[in-house]
């Protein structure tokens, strides 16, 4: 059996990378859609074979608790939107992937939860690294000491944005590089080291002031204490092309590069090489397959909501330390 997704939102991510995927995934597929705006509505609708009832705008949205074609409401909106989508689906009673970033604060990451719990569904987050095997390789080596205690890493995540209105250089909408290829970063320090951090500090800048307005952040460097004693440099930018993970163990190095791209992730260790290829949209088709047999089978998620939220707790006490020029401590 397969289960009925409803991709909400249909910017780029839904149309170019999740949609294709959905027609190779084995365990659930697209069954509906959310969108407000009637002509992306009746492309899709022709594209991809969806009945008139199982389109729904964000006014009749709520009403997808009467539609048994639709298991999943998969949340692709801005940031700011996240939690109000993921508590609306929870309310109508569906199961809710999100994507990354899972919100914009931890109190609205734990709401979120909260609602999935109370009503009894599962919460999934978009962080489709966790479901591809060059990841699930270098986690596994490095838990299993190949490169010994780990001392020092270094993840970089960025790629120029020459956009200039869109949501990332806003505010209000969950905009600032941080929340956006930030929370990669902070995904390769904590898979790296298997450890949350306890303090951070941070800096943040921008080249563009005219795009990235009022202090928003187009580059953020953050350094992180992880409890072992471990440190992380992380560096993230919507201004520059950069994508590695640099390991630094006490046996030796582990190298990934690039670290979080769509596909042709390469790793390097002592002793070996890391190489899985496959196509895009392989990650994505791997994820929703992944989460849709967890489902199926009444599984935890690989990647629930409290994963989501161990990185925005992180996000906000870097935007904290940069503005303050302090260490911040996390509890
Ligand atoms: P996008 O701007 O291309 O699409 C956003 C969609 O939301 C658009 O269809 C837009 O019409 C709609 N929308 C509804 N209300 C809106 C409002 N008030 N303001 C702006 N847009 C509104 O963005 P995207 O790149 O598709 O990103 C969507 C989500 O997917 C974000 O959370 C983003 O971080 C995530 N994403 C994840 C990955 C990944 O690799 N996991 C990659 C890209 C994007």
């Amino acid at each position: 059996d397969r289960l009925g997704v409803a991709l909400v939102g249909l910017g780029y991510y839904s149309t170019d990378l999740l949609a294709p995927a959905l027609q190779q995934t084995k365990n659930c597929y697209l069954a509906g859609i959310v969108t407000g705006t009637p002509a992306k509505a009746e492309t899709w609708k022709k594209k991809y074979n969806i009945p008139d009832k199982n389109i729904y705008n964000y006014q009749t949205f709520d009403q997808i608790a009467n539609n048994p074609d639709i298991d999943v409401v998969y949340v692709v909106l801005p940031p700011s939107m996240h939690e109000e989508y993921v508590v609306r689906a929870a309310k109508a009673g569906k199961h809710v992937w999100c994507e990354k970033p899972m919100a914009i604060t931890a109190k609205e990451c734990q709401n979120m939860i909260d609602a999935c719990k109370k009503n009894k569904v599962s919460l999934a987050i978009g962080y489709r690294l966790h479901h591809e095997p060059n990841t699930q390789e270098y986690v596994k080596l490095l838990r299993d000491g190949k490169i010994g205690k780990i001392q020092m890493v270094s993840c970089s995540a960025g790629y120029r944005d020459n956009r200039t209105n869109h949501w990332k250089q806003t505010k209000e909408l969950g905009g600032g590089v941080m929340y956006d290829m930030g929370v990669y970063v902070l995904q390769g320090a904590r898979l790296a080291t298997g450890e949350e951090p306890i303090a951070v500090t941070a800096q943040q800048f921008t080249s563009r002031p005219e795009i990235y307005k009022n202090g928003l952040d187009e580059t953020t460097m953050a350094q992180l204490e992880f409890p072992s004693g471990a440190r992380a440099a992380v560096q993230t930018s919507f201004g520059m092309n950069m994508n590695y993970l640099y390991v630094t163990g006490d046996k030796g190095m582990l190298k990934m590069e690039p670290y979080s791209a769509y596909n042709g992730q390469t790793g390097e260790y002592p002793g070996g090489k890391i190489q899985h290829p496959y196509q895009v949209p392989f990650q994505q088709a791997s994820q929703m397959d992944d989460d849709a047999a967890s489902i199926m089978a009444g599984k935890p998620m690989l990647v629930p909501g409290e994963e989501g939220l161990r990185d925005i707790i992180i996000v906000e006490a870097i935007y904290k330390a940069a503005k303050s020029g302090q260490r911040v401590k996390i509890a």
